[in-house]
């Protein structure tokens, strides 16, 4: 049984709590900051809860936009996607994939998600955009991009970030909606902060570049449990939070 449930409803809340504080702190209005589910190793009735438990706050405040879920990997984003399929179908919920997709997965990955927040090269891209215009479909992507250099994390290396977005822009079947990192390992939070800075950078210089297909890439995703407040204060858009709604995930064996 997901013996964490009963609780979910009360640790989002928290989490809006601590989103909005960080806002208010960087004069930003908390409205600006979406909570992102990320629900990688939950089952699909946990997840179904943390959905109606976002349902729930955003209908409380008359928030109408949709609840973002976001899964790592293709195989678990396919078997929970039936779960929300209701709520995907009706514009309420959005079902994103947030960790490393590999070409050979397109389809798989086509077939349940919304958007894929996780583009780190052209080729990668252009499968998906085309694919996407033999579907007579769009996909809006964001471009991952790696800030803290760490080998264990995929994405672009940030000096070849904004080459890669102004293509990605420029494909047909997709819509470049902005960029997303992982942050820095490391308690050290001026290292953190200015790798979420230099996304921010990224973005800025990618909008003011004029180059097709770049007005709309304004999404920030930077932050998750452990570093959010400071992802909000470099204008992070998007939170990306597994631990703080759902509980500790159990550590995978191996
Ligand atoms: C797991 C994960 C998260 C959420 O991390 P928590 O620390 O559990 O909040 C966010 N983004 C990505 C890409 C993840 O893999």
């Amino acid at each position: 049984m997901p013996t964490e449930c009963p609780g979910i409803p009360a640790r989002l809340a928290a989490v809006h709590d601590r989103v909005a504080a960080a806002a208010r702190a960087a004069g930003r209005d908390p409205r600006e900051v979406r909570v992102l589910l990320a629900t990688k190793t939950q089952d699909a009735e946990t997840v179904l809860a943390g959905v109606r438990a976002a349902l729930d706050l955003a209908d409380a405040a008359g928030d109408d936009r949709p609840v973002l879920v976001g899964e790592n990997r293709v195989q678990e984003l396919v078997a929970k996607a039936p779960a929300l399929a209701e709520l995907v179908g009706s514009g309420r919920a959005e079902a994103h994939l947030i960790g490393h997709l590999q070409k050979n997965k397109v389809n798989q990955v086509l077939a349940s998600a919304t958007a894929v927040d996780s583009v780190d090269s052209v080729a990668l891209a252009r499968a998906l955009s085309t694919r996407c215009e033999r579907d007579g479909r769009s996909l809006d992507v964001l471009v991952q991009v790696n800030v803290s250099g760490e080998d264990s994390k995929s994405g672009v290396a940030p000096d070849d970030a904004t080459a890669l977005a102004a293509e990605v822009a420029g494909l047909p079947g997709l819509r470049l909606t902005g960029f997303m990192t992982i942050g820095a390992r490391s308690d050290d939070e001026a290292l953190v902060r200015a790798g979420f800075a230099r996304l921010r950078g990224i973005r800025d210089e990618v909008l003011a570049s004029g180059a097709p297909g770049t007005a709309t890439a304004r999404e920030l995703s930077m932050g998750m449990t452990g570093d959010l407040e400071l992802a909000v204060a470099e204008g992070a858009t998007v939170v990306r939070i597994g631990t703080a709604v759902f509980g500790a995930r159990p550590t995978p064996a191996g």
